[in-house]
């Protein structure tokens, strides 16, 4: 280091000048406020300096003196170190500096790659750097357009968009260009389809570089697009409402259809699963698609065209159902036709058995009730007796001497007379009577309500009837002819068939007695 004294050379100066006493001390006092307003106007070029430079002030606000001059070497010295510093303080010297000021720049795209290019090549050759290059680095970090004169003439926007650290660094502020901020905050939004023109419009708007306060337009702008999207995005979801309801309401109808359908037609059982399995699919699908589609439109679509095809799965199966339904109901014609004729049938058979019934009880040679039909009417009447205990009276008849009418006159003589009887016996009675053919040349009456006097009278009347008619043979002879009768009543204790020996030997009794003749059980004629 170069020792100076300033002092000695200030006198030389002043000497070989001829300057005087007076007048070096008007120099001293000029040179001194030289020196003040030369550190004032040094200070904050290098934070290391500042507090000498303050010295400095300080020192020669007393004049030149030892205590200047030690200032002044000071000084010297310093500034010195600050050349050597500012010396190996190059790029190349400095990576760390260099690589935190580069990992602090956000770039992204065609500007990182050229970054990366230009930072590369300063780093290769940082001696030789050119200003092109550097005007290249400069550009990508701070482009002409983001530096401003100063934050007072930066408006507010400019105010906003300062950075912080750098506005209290001499020579000026540099702030982020809000054009820059605004275009990246826009291009980074997802804006609808139709507005894409305008917002592109807008962007260009902000491109041009016009100033922060021009932004107020095109903030409006902005501001009405964003609130006209904010109109559609709600329309859009009223619209996405009013669709999911109607589609609501369309799977519930078909939900009700597909209960209806289970139960109305259980013989379908298979369709109905065929039906079921294939819409099923179709909810699968359409909830798959309500689980990956944004936009309304295309999940409309999907949506509608699932439900087309379910409807074609319902169409198909309502077709088979009327298909199986017009099968059914030609078969049930068939079964109903065969249903009638067989009615008819059974009718007929009926009336056949009816036929057949009523003629096994009758006796085809007098159309009386035969023996068949007494049996079944004696239980009827015994049932009503024992439950009345109203008279139940049982008179047994028998053609005298029958056997030599036949044998004179012939079997069919004897048939005819068994016909003549057979009216006489019935024309009497009461209708709740019973008059029957019991077999041979016997008949058997059943008198109810009547008592053994009632009964032994009738009988008499009507022996005495039959005595009287005869009968014509064919050889129009006319033949006498006679009947025999014994009476018994029911009593308690009785059965039917102790009633009817008591009738029947009554009858023997009439026999035995003479023929054409009544007798009455238990009494004696
Ligand atoms: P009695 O006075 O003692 O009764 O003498 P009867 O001749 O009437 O009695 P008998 O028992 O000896 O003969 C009955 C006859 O009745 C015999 C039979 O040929 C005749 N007979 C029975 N059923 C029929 C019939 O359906 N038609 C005809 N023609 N004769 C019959
Ligand atoms: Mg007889
Ligand atoms: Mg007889």
């Amino acid at each position: 280091m170069t020792e100076i004294d300033w002092k000695d050379k200030y006198r030389l100066l002043a000497e070989q000048q001829g300057i005087d006493e007076a007048g070096q001390a008007e120099i001293e006092t000029l040179l001194c406020r030289t020196i003040s307003r030369l550190t004032l106007a040094a200070s904050g070029l290098n934070p290391n300096l500042d507090p000498k430079l303050k010295k400095i002030r300080d020192a020669v606000r007393n004049g030149v003196n030892p205590e200047l001059k030690a200032t002044l070497e000071r000084l010297l010295e310093a500034l010195m170190h600050v050349s050597e510093q500012e010396t190996a303080t190059d790029i190349a010297s400095t990576p760390d500096l260099f690589q935190r000021l580069v990992s602090r720049i956000k770039l992204v795209g065609k500007p990182a790659v050229q970054l990366n290019k230009v930072i590369k090549q300063l780093r290769a050759d940082p001696a030789n750097a050119s200003d092109a290059q550097l005007d290249e680095l400069l550009e990508l970090i701070a482009p002409k357009n983001a530096i401003v004169g100063s934050a007072a003439k930066a408006g507010l926007l400019g105010r906003i968009f300062k950075q912080g650290g750098n506005a209290k660094a001499a020579g000026g502020v540099t702030t982020i260009d809000p054009n820059r901020v605004l275009l990246s905050l826009l291009e980074k939004l997802n804006w609808p389809g139709y507005l894409a023109g305008e917002m592109a419009a807008l962007m260009v708007r902000l491109g041009k570089g016009a100033d922060a306060e021009a932004w107020i337009p095109v903030l409006d702008d902005l501001g009405r697009l964003v609130t006209s999207a904010l109109g559609d995005i709600q329309t859009e979801m009223r619209a996405t409402e009013d669709f999911l309801s109607e589609l609501t309401v369309r799977l519930q109808e078909l939900d009700q259809y597909m209960v209806g359908t289970q139960s109305d037609h259980a013989n379908s059982s298979e369709n109905g699963r065929t039906l079921n399995a294939a819409v099923r699919g179709e909810m699968g699908q359409i909830e798959r698609s309500l689980s990956i589609t944004v936009d309304l439109e295309t999940l409309k679509s999907s949506i509608a065209s699932r439900l087309d095809t379910i409807q074609k799965h319902v169409n198909t199966h309502l077709e088979a159902e009327e298909m199986r339904r017009k099968s059914a109901s030609v078969k049930e014609l068939v079964l109903r036709k065969r249903l009638h004729t067989l009615e008819d049938e059974t009718a007929s058979l009926h009336a056949k058995v009816m036929s057949a019934k009523s003629k096994a009880l009758e006796d085809p040679v007098t159309g009386l009730p035969n023996r068949i039909a007494y049996d079944d009417r004696l239980i009827t009447e015994v049932a009503r007796w024992k439950r009345t205990k109203n008279p139940l009276v049982i008179l047994v008849w028998d053609i005298d001497d029958f056997k030599q009418i036949n044998d004179r006159f012939g079997h069919l003589a004897g048939d005819k007379a068994l016909g003549v009887i057979g009216r006489i016996l019935s024309a009497r009675p009461r209708e709740l009577d019973f008059v029957g053919r019991y077999g041979g040349e016997e008949f058997v009456m059943l008198l109810v309500d009547s008592n053994l006097e009632n009964a032994k009278k009738l009988a008499d009347e009507i022996r005495e009837t039959v005595s009287k008619s005869g009968f014509h043979s064919s050889a129009k002879e006319k033949i006498s002819i006679t009947i025999s009768c014994g009476i018994s009543e029911f009593r308690e204790g009785d059965t039917s068939d102790e009633v009817f020996a008591r009738a029947d030997e009554a009858m023997y009794q009439a026999k035995r007695e003479g023929k054409n003749r009544v007798v009455v059980a238990g009494m004696n004629a």
